[in-house]
C-alpha cells in the first residue's frame, strides 16, 4: 500500500491524539457542520436531554472522530468508540448498549459496515430505546426485551449512499464534512507545531497545507515527517524549501497527488483512453484494494476534477490529461 492509505487507514497514533481539538473553540473549518451541532448541543443541554442522533460523513480524515470526542465533551458525557465491521453479533450490540449511562455518546465509525442482521437491532435501540432479543433455541426460545439508557448514536461513514434508508431515517442530523481549503489547513498546521514545539516558517505551513489534499490527518502526518527531515537535512525548523523536500521524498507532489493517484490516471489514459473504466478493474490493474481506491484516492481526484463518474465508470478530465503529459489522441487503449 501506499503513503497516503497508510495514513487514513491506520490506527490513531499518540501523536494525533494530543493533536485533537477537544472544543467548538479550538475546531477550525467545517463551518455548518460546527454550527448545526452547536445549536443541537446547546439545545439538549438547556433541556437537560440527550442529545439526537447524528450521522457525520465523508472522506476519511478531516475530523468525524474528533467531533464525537468534541460532542461528549460539550455535553459533559461519556463517549464509546466501536466500529461497524467490530458489531457482528446482535449480543455484542445488546452489550454495548446495555453498558451505556444515560446520556452517554456511542460513536460506530464505519457505520455502513453493520452486519444487516444486527443493523435491525439498531432501529428500536434508536428509536425507542430498548432491543427485543431471542435467547435460547428450539422450544425454549424466548424474546427478552431490554431497555437501553437514552444515549446517542453518532454514526460515521464515508457516504451516506452506503447506509439503508431505515437506518439513514433514524438520525435527526445526518451532516457532511468536507476537504478543508487551504487557508484553515495553514491554521491546523500551525496549530499542530506549536502543540509539538516544531518551529515552521509560513511558507513552510502554506507549502505543507498545499500539499496535504485538504485533509487534517495527512497534513499532521507531514509535519512530523518535515519535522523529521528539518532535523535531519537541515537545521530543525521546517521552511518552504525544507517542506518541499521532505514532501519530495515522500513522493507527493504540489497539488498533493502521491505516486498512486499518479498511477491511477496513467493506467486509465495509457491502457483506456481515459475511460469509461470500471473501479474494481483499475484497482486489479494498479494493485490496490478497491475499497482504497474509492475512500481514499477517488474522493479528493473527483473533487479536485481529475476524474468524473458516470454511469459507465470513471473518465479522466482533460485537467488530469494535462498533469501526466499525455495527449488523448496518442492514447493507444487495449
Ligand atoms: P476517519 O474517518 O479516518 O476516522 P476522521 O474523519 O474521524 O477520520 P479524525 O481522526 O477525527 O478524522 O481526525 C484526524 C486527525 O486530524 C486528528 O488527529 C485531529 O487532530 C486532526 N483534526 C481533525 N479535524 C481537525 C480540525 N478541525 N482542527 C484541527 N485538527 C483536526
Amino acid at each position: 500500500t501506499d503513503y497516503l492509505s497508510q495514513v487514513l487507514e491506520a490506527p490513531e497514533t499518540a501523536v494525533e491524539k494530543a493533536l485533537r481539538p477537544l472544543s467548538f473553540a479550538d475546531f477550525s473549518g467545517q463551518g455548518k457542520t460546527k454550527e448545526r451541532l452547536e445549536v443541537m448541543v446547546g439545545a439538549a443541554s438547556k433541556r437537560g436531554e440527550a442529545l439526537n442522533h447524528i450521522l457525520l460523513h465523508g472522506p476519511p480524515g478531516l475530523g468525524k472522530t474528533t467531533l464525537a470526542h468534541i460532542l461528549a465533551h460539550e455535553m459533559g458525557a461519556s463517549l464509546r468508540l466501536t466500529s461497524g465491521p467490530v458489531i457482528d453479533k446482535a449480543g455484542d450490540l445488546a452489550g454495548l448498549l446495555t453498558g451505556l449511562q444515560e446520556g452517554d455518546l456511542l460513536f460506530i465509525d464505519e457505520i455502513h459496515r453493520i452486519p444487516k442482521a444486527v443493523e435491525e437491532y439498531l432501529y428500536s435501540a434508536m428509536e425507542d430505546f430498548r432491543i427485543d432479543i431471542m435467547i435460547d433455541q428450539g422450544p425454549n426460545a424466548r424474546s427478552v426485551r431490554l431497555s437501553i439508557p437514552r444515549f446517542t448514536l453518532v454514526g460515521a461513514t464515508t457516504r451516506t449512499g452506503l447506509l439503508t434508508a431505515p437506518l439513514r431515517s433514524r438520525f435527526t442530523l445526518q451532516t457532511r464534512l468536507d476537504y478543508y481549503d487551504r487557508a484553515t489547513l495553514e491554521k491546523i498546521v500551525r496549530r499542530s507545531c506549536k502543540l509539538l514545539n516544531v518551529a515552521i516558517t509560513d511558507d513552510g505551513a502554506a507549502e505543507i497545507a498545499g500539499r496535504a489534499r485538504g485533509t487534517p490527518r495527512i497534513a499532521n502526518n507531514l509535519i512530523n515527517f518535515a519535522r523529521d527531515f528539518a532535523e535531519q537535512r537541515a537545521d530543525g525548523e521546517i521552511t518552504g524549501s525544507v517542506a518541499s523536500s521532505a514532501l519530495e521524498l515522500l513522493e507527493i507532489d504540489r497539488n498533493g497527488l502521491d505516486e498512486m493517484d499518479k498511477r491511477i490516471l496513467r493506467l486509465m489514459a495509457q491502457n483506456y483512453k481515459g475511460g469509461p473504466v470500471g473501479l474494481g478493474t483499475v484497482a486489479v490493474a494498479v494493485g490496490e484494494e478497491e475499497h482504497t481506491l474509492e475512500e481514499v484516492h477517488e474522493p479528493y481526484l473527483i473533487q479536485e476534477g481529475y476524474l468524473a463518474r458516470t454511469q459507465q465508470g470513471r473518465v479522466l478530465t482533460p485537467k488530469a490529461w494535462a498533469t501526466i503529459g499525455i495527449k488523448p489522441e496518442s492514447a493507444s487503449g487495449q
